[in-house]
């Protein structure tokens, strides 16, 4: 960790501030594992800290501690407007640019209070006047596990240690992923040791599926598609095939990865569409050195990391499909 951002950081710890907390659009276990993680920390250390999510979070998040605490922008503009008005630190956790947090990224970008970014996503926006950017990290909450050891090594509560622990596990699978290394599990080790339940955690996390959600899975499966001589399969969903299972925000999540349980396979994308938005949402995995980030970017107005990342179309589903093939045709010497 940067010397300059932990002690700048400690300087203006060291009288009470109110901070506002935000992680990413649609956030998955490391961006509200970390912020309520942050939350928990300032809060104790006699700080004032709200989080506040752009939208709603899945039911499988919805038991981390102090989850019911968290503001939702589009459901409460006025309040969260006013915790933004009178904040003096917003920290903006695992996202690199604001538009990741749609209209709420207008809101910071016109606050009076400083903003501080704690992130590993590749490329991050320069909009933060204090900024602890390390892509090789294996999450933001592998992150905030060494700046909260580094300001105060007695701080990690029961309920810190549970929401740390949930978004190393979701954002390196369950410790499987390149990012994972003996650092990661030392800080996964003393979590633990204070008070994460590991096998309670994935049990929440993972086996808390609707019957429902393991019939969607049966028909993302089924359209399961092979880019024909290359190592890449892709899903589609559509919003029909969603409603006949009455989908919900969620239900989703580790579809994608499923491609790349197949044998040889490199590069695993799901394309989901959804109405509401007038958008096709996609998920991008990769193995090894292919660069999903780089392909979000070049191809599907996103970003993410070298092996997950994430894009969109606004197109129908058929011309996204049609795009996304010849996309692959335009990167196969890549294989
Ligand atoms: P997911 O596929 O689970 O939505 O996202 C995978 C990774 O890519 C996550 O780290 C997520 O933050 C990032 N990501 C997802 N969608 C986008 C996007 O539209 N733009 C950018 N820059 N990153 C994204
Ligand atoms: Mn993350």
């Amino acid at each position: 960790m940067n010397k300059d951002f932990i002690s700048a950081l400690r300087l203006r710890l060291q009288s009470p501030q109110k901070a506002v907390i935000i992680p990413h659009k649609n956030p998955d276990g490391d961006a509200l594992g970390s912020t309520l993680a942050w939350m928990h920390f300032l809060n104790l250390e006699k700080h004032e800290a709200v989080v506040v999510s752009p939208n709603d979070y899945p039911k499988f998040l919805n038991w981390l501690p102090g989850q019911d605490q968290i503001l939702i922008h589009n459901e409460e503009e006025e309040l969260v407007q006013r915790k933004i008005d009178e904040a003096t630190l917003i920290f903006t956790l695992d996202f690199n640019a604001l538009v990741r947090i749609d209209k709420l990224g207008e809101l910071v970008s016109m606050a009076q209070a400083d903003i501080v970014m704690i992130d590993h996503h590749e490329a991050p926006e320069n909009f933060a006047a204090l900024m602890y950017s390390d892509t090789h990290m294996s999450s933001t909450c592998e992150m905030i596990y060494h700046l909260i050891t580094a300001l105060n090594p007695n701080a990690i509560t029961p309920e810190i240690a549970s929401c740390l622990y949930t978004g190393i596990m979701t954002d390196t699978g369950s410790f499987r992923y390149p990012s994972t290394t003996a650092t990661t599990h030392k800080a996964i080790a003393n979590l633990i040791e204070n008070g994460a339940d590991g096998t309670s955690i994935h049990q929440k996390i993972y086996d808390s599926s609707s019957f429902n959600r393991l019939k969607l899975l049966g028909i993302a499966l089924s359209n399961l598609n092979r880019i024909e001589n290359l190592p890449i399969v892709f899903i589609t969903l559509s919003q029909q095939e969603l409603n006949s299972c009455d989908y919900q925000k969620g239900d989703t999540e580790g579809f994608v990865n499923y491609g790349l349980s197949l044998e040889g396979v490199k590069f695993s994308t799901i394309m989901i569409e959804n109405q509401k938005e007038g958008k096709i949402k996609m998920s991008f995995r990769s193995k090894g050195s292919f660069s999903v980030n780089e392909f979000a970017r070049t191809y599907f107005q996103g970003g993410g990391h070298i092996n997950a990342a994430g894009g969109m179309s606004t197109d129908s589903m058929s011309k996204t499909v049609e795009q996304f093939k010849n996309a692959t045709t335009e990167i196969s010497s890549k294989f």
